[in-house]
């Protein structure tokens, strides 16, 4: 059996707790790999390689931990294939999807790139007689990311790429379901040029989670995953003096108005809906559509549901594949069953005609949804998805801005006019209009609003760089024997 086991300080470092998770083929229900699971001592081991490895990488010069980024970039992008068929094998995803997930987590890399310019201070000369201000941006020290199954390379890229080359040193704790892919990366990055300590990966449960969130010796913290557990990182980790950012679930609602192209809105929502086996916190989970065009779009959707190609994520020609667990996909059935039982109607019913190995399920449509009922309420995570009919635009922007969530949301219109209004109006972190997964280009910051974030800081991007820095502010004279005097007076410039 493949065992996984952590890195610390550039190699591979066996478990030494005697606890271990197993990690499942979800296409075929086999379990395919034991990871080790980390006790206090392997997470202190940890913590202490990146403390001492941070003096040195936080005076290697910007140059250096660019052309690393660089370095890094050409690795990834060579080995695309390879990382892409890695996760797929664990997590199920397809392999194009796979693909996809790569090549956003790449773009994170390339931002990184650009750090010297990214952590460029400003100067004010002459702020006094003689005297200079400027603000520098400085690594917070060593810092920890907690990371979620469902993008298991993309997600520890968005927290690595910034954190690294601000200069800081890195303890992951990846998702235990689907860990090895981390371990390839890992292997690049000293490839790289990464010197031995600067990132290292302890795989663990809550255990491991809750050594990180206590370490006096941890800065920071950033977290990707479900709602429950955000809040609790936040809430534990802050109380512990940590800067954190916590990244939650999610429940978005694409709004389909009268004029919208109905073909296009179909496609994107069986897109979004059903892509990944909706294990995405971008996925749409929730179609409002206006009362005069609901009926069309439920068959639009309905028709299109038939087509897509369920199977393992490595046969060529399928377009989604299992789900992470069988006990998440029961999870998901349980909720097109109660959907009936709430009464709502269940158009396409994915229990029906499911692969039986592995953790399949087929996608599923639910109509007549409604606020109260639980496939309504609480984030499915699975290919499901509700229409809720609305009268108006505003009774649509209702339900999303009452909804606890606020990580994603999309229009679909025509009227510009309407979806500028939808901007503004809606209390969601990233809007689509006509682009049912408005995941951020890597330049912006990616980050929910409500229950979907915990913290100040959005996630990569321009906001990740504040994250994973904190600026000074230095008050600087150059002796001038000319000018000196006793002044105890107050300092000031008039
Ligand atoms: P999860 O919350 O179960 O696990 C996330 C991480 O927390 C894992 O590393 C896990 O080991 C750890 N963890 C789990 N239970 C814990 C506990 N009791 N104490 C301490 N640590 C614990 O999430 P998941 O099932 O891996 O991922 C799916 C969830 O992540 C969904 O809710 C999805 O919406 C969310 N997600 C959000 C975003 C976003 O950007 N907002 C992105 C991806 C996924």
């Amino acid at each position: 059996m493949k065992r996984i086991s952590h890195w610390i300080d550039g190699k591979v470092a066996a478990g030494t707790s005697g606890r271990s998770g197993k990690v499942f083929n979800p296409a075929t229900g086999e379990v395919q790999a034991e990871v080790d699971f980390a006790d206090v001592s392997e997470i202190d081991r940890a913590v202490a390689t990146a403390k001492a490895a941070l003096p040195a990488w936080r005076a290697t010069n910007l140059s250096r931990r660019a052309e690393i980024m660089f370095n890094l970039r050409e690795l990834i992008d060579a080995n695309r294939k390879e990382i892409a068929s890695l996760l797929s094998l664990e997590h199920g995803k397809v392999i194009s999807d796979a693909l996809g997930e790569v090549a956003r987590g790449l773009e994170n890399i390339e931002f990184a790139c650009g750090v010297p310019h990214l952590m460029k201070g400003s100067y004010s000369e002459q702020a006094s007689s003689g005297v200079d201000v400027y603000n520098i941006r400085q690594p917070l020290g060593v810092v920890a990311g907690i990371t979620p199954f469902n993008f298991p390379a993309m997600v520890p890229m968005w927290m690595f790429s910034t954190a690294l080359a601000c200069g800081n040193t890195f303890v992951l704790k990846p998702s235990e379901k689907d860990p090895s892919v981390t371990m390839f990366v890992a292997e690049l990055l000293k490839q790289a040029g990464l010197p031995d300590g600067v990132y290292n990966i302890v795989h663990g449960d809550k255990v491991a989670v809750d050594r990180l969130l206590e370490h006096p010796d941890i800065a920071a913290v950033s977290f990707v995953g479900s709602t429950p557990i955000a809040k609790y990182i936040y809430e534990t980790g802050t109380r512990n003096g940590k800067r954190v950012q916590a990244l939650g679930g999610a429940k978005n609602h694409m709004l389909v108005l009268p004029d919208a192209d109905l073909d296009m809105a179909a496609d994107a929502a069986v897109s979004a809906a059903y892509g990944s086996a909706g294990e995405r916190c971008m996925a749409i989970s929730v179609l409002l559509a206006h009362d005069s065009i609901a009926d069309s779009l439920v068959s639009k959707i309905q028709d299109r549901i038939p087509n897509i190609k369920v199977g393992p994520g490595d046969e060529p020609g399928n377009e989604m594949g299992p789900l992470i667990t069988g006990e998440h996909r029961d999870k998901v059935a349980g909720y097109v069953a109660g959907a009936t039982k709430d009464g709502a109607r269940v158009v396409v019913d994915g229990r029906d005609g499911a692969p039986s190995d592995g953790f399949f399920l087929k996608p599923s449509l639910i109509d007549n949804v409604k606020p109260g009922m639980a496939c309504y309420d609480e984030e499915i995570f699975g290919p499901v998805l509700s229409v809720v009919r609305v009268g108006s635009y505003d009774e649509g922007v209702d339900l999303i801005n009452s909804n606890q969530y606020g990580n994603g949301t999309a229009i679909f219109t025509r009227d510009g006019g309407v979806a500028r209004q939808f901007q503004f109006d809606i209390n969601v972190g990233m809007v689509g209009i006509n682009v049912p997964i408005p995941v951020p280009v890597s330049y912006y910051s990616f980050g929910g609003w409500k229950a979907s974030l915990f913290g100040d800081q959005h996630m990569y991007g321009p906001e990740g760089i504040n994250f994973f820095t904190r600026s000074k502010v230095v008050t600087s004279r150059w002796p001038d024997p000319r000018t000196s005097k006793v002044d105890l007076g107050f300092p000031q410039n008039r």
